[in-house]
């Protein structure tokens, strides 16, 4: 059976446990806690692992040139849209609110740091000590620092940056073996959930579907629609028609790296890409580029807020644009990574990791609309790219994808 199976399963036994035993379940939450600790694990030499990999597989500086620059910068700026378009839906949808859920540890006292702060403080004065306690953005920044230098010193660091690819390898093996425990540990947590505060709980899940949905729909038919009309001067309707078999892939496999070799073929044979942009541009965003994550990201992690009474304050959000931003990075186009990288948001502004767990049993259906998202979104960069670069066929877009 299929993990996500598993844990749908897990969400929906452990709830009904809950609600059976009520307040007698609580023996169980230390099974859940065993799973929040091994995610928890693996943050820090995940997340820095797999972003020094992800700058250096960009290898050759040069070789991104002019090209590679534009999609990286286009790239970036659609996931900040992206976060910022989740966090408004789960601001005015509030999914979470009115749960009253209680962390089972005491939250950390929010520090109270201006947005000016957030800025200066992302450079880490001591970057072990930041890897030490778990200071995500500045661990980010230090990461993508540190990658970008091993590019630039070239040959030399090459037994480095196999050293960071053998690393960030384990923490993928290490990462499989800790969700295979994901449906007994969501089962143990729902039914802690269930068994202390009720059907209620089932409700606002039902609401993060749907901001989630409504936030992707819109930031697909409206910013990418935008950008194409307004950017490339192209008729949206025959883009997003183009590209029919590469959305339909992405959202039964719920992989944007699954989907590659269709969406590579398709932007060529039906929008008019050339193959030298399509097959740079498109395995770039696979790996760089999710906006539907991002989007996700923004929906669950006030989401977790709400549910917990958490306030956020605006520095808070800035953190989270900034984090969710950067850590596109280095999250891989395969199931479940946005899941992971929750874990990530929820730790840069001190959420608890419980709202993890709440939203992992829907993960599946979130994560077929928001894998979807990601692909528009790299063909659409591409599709953009190509159009400045003189790299578009306006014959094959204007004709082909209608036909
Ligand atoms: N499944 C997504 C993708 O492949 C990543 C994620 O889990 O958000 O693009």
């Amino acid at each position: 059976m299929k993990l996500w199976a598993k844990i749908a399963i897990g969400l929906v036994a452990g709830t009904s446990t809950g609600l059976i035993l009520g307040e007698n379940v609580s023996f169980l939450k230390p099974v859940g806690d065993v799973f929040l600790n091994a995610i928890k694990m693996l943050i820090v030499p995940l997340v820095f692992s797999s972003l020094v990999v992800g700058v250096t597989s960009l290898k050759d500086p040069r070789k991104l040139g002019r090209v590679g620059f534009k999609a990286f910068v286009a790239y970036l700026f659609t996931t900040v849209f992206a976060i910022s378009i989740g966090l408004a839906f789960g601001h005015v949808l509030k999914p979470g609110a009115g749960m009253h859920l209680s962390p089972s540890e005491t939250l950390a006292a929010p520090t109270q740091q201006s947005v000016v702060d957030t800025f200066v403080n992302i450079i880490p004065s001591n970057p072990l000590q930041a890897l030490a306690s778990g200071q995500i953005l500045q661990i980010i920044m230090f990461a993508l620092l540190f990658g970008i230098s091993l590019v630039l010193i070239g040959e030399k660091a090459k037994p480095v940056s196999d050293f960071f690819e053998a690393i960030a390898e384990a923490m993928y093996k290490l990462t499989d073996m800790v969700m295979s425990l994901a449906p007994y540990g969501v089962f143990a947590l729902m039914a802690w959930v269930g068994g202390s505060y009720g059907l209620a709980i089932l409700l606002p899940l039902g609401k993060v579907i749907i901001s989630v949905y409504l936030a992707c729909v819109l930031h697909v038919l409206v910013v990418y629609s935008l950008m194409l009309f307004v950017g490339g001067r192209l008729n949206p309707v025959r883009f997003f028609y183009g590209i029919k078999e590469a959305l339909a892939l992405s959202f039964s496999t719920s992989s944007s790296a699954a989907t590659l070799p269709v969406s590579i073929r398709e932007v060529q044979e039906n929008l008019g890409v050339s193959k030298g942009v399509a097959s740079f541009v498109l395995p770039l965003g696979a790996t760089i580029n999710m906006d539907g994550t991002a989007i996700y990201q923004g929906v669950t992690a006030l989401f977790v807020a709400q549910a917990f009474g958490v306030d956020l304050s605006f520095a808070q959000m800035v953190t989270i644009v900034l984090t969710a931003t950067l850590a596109s990075i280095g999250t891989a186009g395969i199931p479940g990574a946005g899941l992971i990288m929750l874990s990530l948001i929820l730790s840069s502004v001190g959420l608890p990791m419980e709202g993890l767990a709440l939203v992992a049993g829907i993960d599946r259906i979130l994560d077929m609309v928001r894998t979807s998202v990601n692909v528009t979104g790299d063909c659409m960069v591409a599709t953009l790219v190509a159009k400045s670069e003189g790299e578009l066929d306006l014959d094959v877009y204007a004709t082909k994808s209608v036909s």
